[in-house]
């Protein structure tokens, strides 16, 4: 087979280009580099069956030969990132879609929409089952990236109704690991990047917000999955254990061993209060199912940024300025053994 990724050098499309290399397929990688780097594929960037094409698939989108599957990734995923690139996400979400979905019927190639647990906004439905409609603020600072998914869907199904394309919508839950950028905003590279750094673990509101962490060799699994039957979807990958953000932050001192304190910051602004996927379809459907818990990865995870010192260290100021304005609360951990140390 001969796979497009495009968003390929970032976290997700980075591990999903391997995977296929892997298996013995010829991957296509397009990405403007906006918020992916060339780190994330330097491991497999001299491989005889793939190549990299450096593009904004935004503004065009053309490749030669035969393709039979688009893999559309290419987005900011981040909210630090998508607020800072507002437009760009629109555009990439919209004209991006629309570009890769052109090629994808020229080619007469499989096409697999990225898109994301967002579209369901601050679920009054939970757990987040496909059939629900969503929740979302189309003029709030996170509509850049939910309504840009949102209509990124809606125009996949009008080319799968319209003219034929072979489409596949996955609806991605917060997936972790290897090769997130350890400034990116996210929490769980943020509190792994601080908690290793010493530095205070920051908790957006009272941390009772619910998120479910699905790991990305997980995640991978389902997308190839996805692009392997033609089921059109949408639907849910993520892993359906539920924690709060608060859990999580007391998880990763305890992983990390550190002594970091808690500080509690405001609440950005329509930030969803609960998440958790119903993968009922993904495993009648897809037979797939998480295997990785959420401990395991983040151990995989740590270890990966303990082996990326020098750019966790040098993550700190930005993360620290990421998202939130004054800090209203703080609490110290108690017991906790002395500071962590990097690698
Ligand atoms: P990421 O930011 O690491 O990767 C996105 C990649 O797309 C980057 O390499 C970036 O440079 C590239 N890109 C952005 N705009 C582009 C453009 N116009 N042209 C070409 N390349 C462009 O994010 P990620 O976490 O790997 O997310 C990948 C995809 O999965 C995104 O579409 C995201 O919306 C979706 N998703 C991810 C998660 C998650 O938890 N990681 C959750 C839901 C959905
Ligand atoms: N969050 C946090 N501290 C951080 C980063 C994020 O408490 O340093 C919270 C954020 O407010 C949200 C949850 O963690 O409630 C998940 O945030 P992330 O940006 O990883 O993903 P998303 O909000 O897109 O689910």
């Amino acid at each position: 087979m001969r796979a497009l990724v495009t968003g390929g050098a970032g976290f997700l499309g980075s591990h999903l280009c391997e995977d296929l290399l892997d298996r013995g397929d010829s991957v296509v990688c397009v990405d403007d580099l906006s918020t992916g780097r060339m780190n994330n594929i330097a491991a497999f960037a001299n491989h005889p069956r793939f190549s990299f094409q450096h593009a904004d698939v935004s503004d065009s989108l053309r490749i030669r030969g035969r393709l039979d599957l688009v893999a559309h990734l290419a987005s900011p995923a981040s909210p630090p990132d998508y607020h800072r690139l507002p437009l760009e996400t629109l555009a990439v979400g919209s004209r991006g879609t629309e570009n890769a979905l052109k090629l994808a019927a020229a080619k007469g190639a499989r096409f697999v929409l990225a898109s994301t647990s967002e579209v369901y906004g601050d679920p009054t439905v939970h757990p987040q089952k496909e059939s629900y409609w969503g929740n979302v603020n189309s003029i709030g600072p996170r509509s850049v990236y939910d309504e840009a998914k949102r209509f990124a869907e809606a125009i996949s199904m009008a080319y799968a109704r319209s003219l034929g394309v072979n489409v596949g919508i996955i609806r991605i839950f917060n997936t972790f690991g290897p090769r997130m950028r350890a400034e990116d905003g996210r929490v769980v590279s943020s509190f792994i990047a601080q908690a290793l750094n010493g530095d205070p673990l920051t908790i957006y509101g009272d941390g009772q917000q619910t998120r479910s962490f699905c790991y990305v060799d997980d995640l991978v699994r389902g997308i190839v999955a996805m692009a392997d039957s033609s089921e059109t979807g949408p639907i849910n990958i993520g892993n359906p254990v539920e924690r709060t953000v608060l859990e999580l932050a007391e998880l990763v001192l305890e992983l990390t061993g550190s002594a970091s304190p808690i500080e509690f910051h405001q609440l950005p602004v329509d930030d969803p209060t609960r998440r958790r996927p119903d993968i009922t379809l993904a495993e009648d459907l897809l037979g797939w199912h998480p295997r990785v818990s959420t401990e395991e990865g983040l151990h995989h995870t740590v270890a990966y940024f303990r082996a990326h010192a020098r750019e966790v260290a040098s993550a700190a100021m930005s993360i620290a300025g990421s998202q939130f304005e004054g800090v209203h609360t703080s609490a110290s951990r108690q017991g906790a053994p002395a500071m962590a140390r990097l690698a």
